[in-house]
């Protein structure tokens, strides 16, 4: 994972995105947009040009919709699920064998640190292929008996939902497409993709790939462009059957409204404001390295970051120097450097953000431990890096307490015995999200009881850690409307049909 990168690599993705903007995926022909437009991505490291890509608007959009409706009309429902099985398989393999160049595309267009991007992305993707490639043969109908007078023969078909939009962020792009990716094709949807106008590189990679494994053309279709053009076009788009999103909590709801048009399923994974839990008795040799990094890994740019910790008093001020030394301690920084932990925002627009909140906590009375400040000059120059940043002597309403930050800044509060389960639970709950949590005690009664009364979408008990297909991802309340991942994950990308037969 710290091995140096290959330049002649780097140098090979320098030539190809010299040779005019990158194309997009429809009807399994790269095509530029019909408008000519086209829009760059950017190294967040140094603010560089990486490449021109199209751009997709209104048009672009309904001929990919249309190509995968042929698609999911035509050939496709006859694929067996077998097939879509090894489809899945022989994509994972190809990730696997361009597993360097992906990582190093994902470093450069996101600004994760080269050592992240090979631990993570394609691992990440390959795992949402080979165990969504698994359930394409085991989905299931069912049949009842029913109350109605006389002899009947009732079952219930589950069919896929049809033509799916899937719109990405831009934290983790592969995964994140992936994860949306394989259970519909399992499912025997068709989909237009959508990745995010700041890292759009990898996904369009990625439509080389599916030609080369054989999905036939229409299944998938990737459009590149903008949330308020292509991304809204196809949330309103009247012949896609299923959305599915992940993104900011304001999106998503831009999504809900546009998604009325036709009543389509709507599947959200927003923001979160997660808390972190360390009570006295916990081990603070794993406690405080996951608190940090649960905050400061990809520089706060997840989901599930955990920037809200409580911690016992009589731990407090070990916790807090020990998050505080993390904080102090890594290395921020160039991206291709193997020794860099972290990496930059991934755009201007994110650092405005970022540095904005840490402003305003100040200005409402937050006492800044760490950090605070944005980084500038050698070695930083053009990029957009902020310090890892700590927090204390904030208040429930406070913005940096109540809202998503998206960066790496760490809101820290004690509790005390008086504190009991109850009102630990309420202090998680008080944000209008859901989406995960971390609880670090040896007592497994306090743990679990806590766990219950957490509105939280995932919960982990004295162990950090990433994602994993097996399990449902997504949210409580603000966080999100649906599950990804696991049965239920394939399942979403399934109707209901119930047929009943009068013997
Ligand atoms: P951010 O605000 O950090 O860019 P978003 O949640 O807006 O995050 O973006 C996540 C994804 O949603 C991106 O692919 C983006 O293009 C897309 N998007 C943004 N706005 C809209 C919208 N109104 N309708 C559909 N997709 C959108």
């Amino acid at each position: 994972m710290n091995a140096p990168y290959n330049p002649g690599l780097l140098e090979q993705l320098r030539m190809r995105y010299a040779n005019g903007p990158v194309k997009m995926l429809i009807g399994g022909q790269w095509v530029e947009a019909a408008s000519g437009e086209t829009f760059e991505t950017l190294n967040p490291s140094t603010g560089e040009l990486i490449a021109n890509v199209a751009s997709a608007g209104e048009v672009d959009v309904d001929r990919a919709v249309a190509a995968a409706r042929k698609a999911f009309e035509g050939a496709w429902s006859g694929v067996k699920p077998t097939e879509r099985t090894n489809l899945l398989l022989k994509l994972a393999d190809l990730l696997e064998a361009n597993a360097e160049e992906l990582a190093l595309l994902e470093t450069l267009d996101v600004g994760r640190p080269i050592q992240f991007s090979r631990m993570i992305d394609v691992a990440g993707a390959v795992g949402q292929l080979r165990y969504n490639a698994g359930w394409a043969t085991k989905i299931f109908g069912e049949t009842a008996e029913i109350s109605a007078p006389g002899e009947w023969l009732s079952y219930v078909l589950r069919e896929p939902v049809g033509v799916c939009a899937q719109i990405v962020p831009w934290n983790f792009p592969l995964v994140m497409a992936m994860g949306k990716l394989a259970p519909a094709i399992a499912a025997g949807c068709t989909v237009v993709l959508k990745p995010a106008e700041q890292t759009p590189l990898s996904t369009l990679r990625l439509g080389e790939l599916l030609l080369e494994a054989g999905f036939p053309e229409g299944v998938i279709n990737i459009v590149s462009g903008f949330g308020r053009t292509a991304g809204a076009a196809l949330a309103a788009h009247r012949d896609v059957d299923k959305v599915s999103f992940t993104g900011s909590t304001v999106t998503g709801k831009a999504i809900i409204e546009a998604s009325k048009t036709n009543f389509k399923r709507v599947q959200l994974e927003l923001g979160g404001k997660s808390p972190t839990y360390i009570f006295a008795d916990a081990d603070l040799s794993k406690a405080i390295p996951a608190a940090a990094m649960g905050i400061f890994f990809n520089a706060g740019q997840v989901c599930a970051a955990g920037s809200r910790l409580f911690v016992h008093e009589k731990v407090a001020d070990a916790v807090l120097e020990g998050v505080v030394n993390m904080a102090r301690g890594m290395k921020v920084g160039q991206t291709l450097d193997a020794l860099t932990m972290i990496g930059p925002l991934v755009s201007a627009a994110q650092l405005d953000r970022v540095t904005g909140y840490i402003e305003s906590g100040r200005q409402e009375g937050a006492s800044v431990l760490a950090g605070g400040d944005r980084l500038s000059g050698e070695g930083y120059e053009g990029g957009y890096f902020v310090q890892p940043t700590v927090l204390v002597d904030t208040k429930p309403d406070m913005r940096v307490r109540a809202e998503e930050i998206f960066g790496p800044v760490l809101c820290a509060m004690r509790f005390t015995d008086e504190d009991d389960v109850a009102a630990l639970a309420a202090r998680g709950n008080e944000t209008e999200f859901g989406l995960s949590a971390s609880i670090y005690t040896q007592n497994i009664s306090t743990a679990h009881k806590l766990a219950r009364r957490l509105k939280s979408g995932t919960i982990r008990i004295n162990g950090s850690g990433g994602v994993d297909p097996a399990l449902p991802l997504g949210g409580y309340k603000a966080s999100g409307w649906g599950r990804e991942n696991g049965k239920a994950g394939v399942e979403a990308y399934t109707e209901l049909k119930a047929v009943s037969v009068a013997l």
